[in-house]
């Protein structure tokens, strides 16, 4: 997708999209390699005893069609929306391919889900099928009767309590299957947002969105395709990130993708995965690499063949970047982007698209600019909106069922983001914080980004949170939500040296008048920090 030229400058404007009008993501990621290279491996499963079970593209074929056969038998036709609840695992691209030959719309749902973020969704989107497992049914055994579920339930784990065996329904059809006929701009994903400010919303997505985020996946994963290219995620492939950044893009390059049911993210597993399994090439969100940080010495006690290491989601800062150079003797490269509009900006160390603490430059294909309320775009260094323009394969077509919070998503052809940023001389992106995130104190709008980031340098801090607390005389003060690092004690001498800590990096109007030490952050299930909680906490 994207030409090996080793300048940024050139990479941009050279660069054209090349979507067919007709294009169907299932074909593309499956059908197509099953045809030229049947025994390739599509996805690596790595039981919980460590032992791996490899689906290649014939399996992913014949599976998916078998699928779909069932699928159609049962009634569900193109445009129905079918819930995937899954961990990861071989189900996961079978559902999702079998979806899109049948031309019907995916619905990711992440597995760490409780009843009524599930019923939200189902309902919401009026999902006429739900392929799940056995922990997902027992999620719904507990649920009260008011509950309408899909017609069609299948579980992996066999017929249970109401659903259909999947591999019983399954083994009954055919492996032949006749993919539905879709154009690129035909629905085929819906992508619930991640809740971090409110209601999480639907936000349907075309085929086309798969080839857009391509380049975007390609550049800070360094080029990838490269020979022995092997990817991970701890995130469920549920989220954009772990869907849209690592499996798909996976399977349409050829490169095997790993995959691993994690109850909780563990930092030793996860070295140890990626060590054993010979993980290439990393995509992990950064709450999960600070937690990575708190490993000692991983190089000399893992044997890692790590080739790229991206992140994203929410900010990585200048600190994680840091340990990723000092002790994996990697660039971390960042990935930007939302639910609605994914992976648009991006750095790419091999290139020389990287400075620590902004997370890089526009994907080549994307204009992004950083605009002004009545849609002007920004001098450089001044702050406004992250802001990319339409049309864009990788945007949305629209909210599930909100035209109105569809339309408000948009100034003239700008798609705002709701993020603060700023776009240097140089074309590079910081991001200052959400819209609802920036604090505003004693006069001065401050990102709560950057005090964390300043957090995370002193020694005692293992994760930290900064939200704006309601004060009488400046608006809001700025507080501290801090977990400390293993075997540390918080106490007010330890918050004094912290508060001191940041008030000599930052500035005496950026540093945290009230400091909270806990034993957790509340984390979306994503892994994303959610401040509208620990404001109300404030
Ligand atoms: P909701 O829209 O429901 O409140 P959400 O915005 O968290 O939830 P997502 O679409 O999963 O749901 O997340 C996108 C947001 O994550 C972006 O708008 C931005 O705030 C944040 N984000 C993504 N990548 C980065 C990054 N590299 N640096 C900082 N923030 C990021
Ligand atoms: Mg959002």
């Amino acid at each position: 997708m994207l030409p090996d030229i080793r300048d940024y400058e050139g990479l941009y404007a050279r660069f054209s999209w090349a979507v067919p009008e007709h294009y169907n993501i299932g074909v593309d990621i499956c059908d197509r390699w099953a045809a030229i290279d049947a025994g390739r491996p599509a996805v690596i499963e790595v039981t919980p005893e460590g032992q791996t079970r490899v689906l290649d593209y014939a399996g992913l074929r014949d599976a998916s069609n078998r699928l779909a056969n069932a699928l159609r038998k049962r009634g569900i036709r193109p445009g129905d929306r079918v819930a995937v609840l899954l961990p990861q695992g071989h189900a996961v691209p079978i559902a999702h391919v079998a979806i899109y030959k049948l031309g019907a719309i995916a619905l990711p749902l992440a597995d760490v889900f409780g009843i009524d973020a599930l019923r939200y969704r189902l309902g919401d989107s009026g999902a006429r099928a739900l392929i799940t497992h056995a922990g997902g049914l027992a999620k719904f055994a507990d649920a009260e009767d008011d509950f309408e579920h899909p017609d069609v339930i299948l579980s992996i784990d066999g017929p249970d309590a109401g659903a259909e065996g999947f591999h019983e329904a399954s083994a009954a059809e055919s492996a032949e299957f006749t993919p539905v006929d879709t154009l690129a701009d035909d629905p085929a994903l819906m992508i619930y947002t991640s809740g971090t400010t409110g209601n999480p919303k639907g936000a349907l997505h075309a085929h086309r969105v798969l080839p857009g985020h391509l380049p975007g996946v390609s550049l800070p994963h360094e080029f990838m395709p490269r020979p022995g290219d092997r990817f991970w995620t701890p995130a469920d492939w549920a989220w954009a990130g772990g869907l849209l950044n690592v499996l798909l893009p996976g399977l349409h390059f050829g490169v095997p993708v790993i995959a691993r049911r994690f109850a909780k993210f563990d930092p030793e597993a996860a070295f140890r995965l990626m060590a054993d399994h010979g993980v290439r090439n990393a995509f992990i969100p950064p709450t999960a690499l600070r937690l990575l940080r708190s490993v000692d010495n991983p190089r000399g006690r893992y044997d890692l063949a790590l080739r790229t290491l991206a992140s994203g989601g929410e900010a990585l800062g200048a600190e994680t970047f840091a340990w990723g150079r000092e002790t994996l003797g990697l660039s971390i490269n960042e990935f930007y982007g939302q639910t609605e509009c994914n992976l648009i900006v991006a750095s790419c160390a091999a290139i020389g698209v990287s400075k620590p603490g902004m997370i890089g430059r526009p994907v080549p294909g994307h204009r992004v600019a950083v605009i002004a309320d009545d849609g002007r775009i920004c001098a450089p260094d001044e702050p406004g909106q992250i802001a990319v323009a339409r049309p864009d394969p990788v945007m949305f077509l629209s909210y599930w069922n909100r035209p109105e919070a569809t339309q408000a998503k948009f100034i003239g052809d700008w798609m705002t983001t709701g993020d603060q940023g700023v776009m240097d001389a140089d074309g590079y992106i910081r991001f200052v914080g959400r819209d609802d995130d920036v604090i505003t104190s004693s006069g001065y709008r401050i990102g709560p980004t950057e005090i964390e980031d300043c957090l995370l340098r002193h020694p005692a801090v293992s994760l930290a949170a900064v939200v704006g607390k309601p004060d009488p005389v400046r608006t809001e003060i700025v507080k501290a939500f801090i977990v400390p690092r293993d075997g540390i004690h918080p106490d007010a001498a330890l918050a004094d040296d912290i508060r001191d800590f940041v008030r000599n990096r930052l500035s005496a109007h950026e540093y945290p008048r009230e400091i909270a030490f806990r034993d957790s952050l509340p984390l979306t299930t994503t892994g994303k920090v959610i401040r509208r909680i620990l404001r109300d906490e404030a």
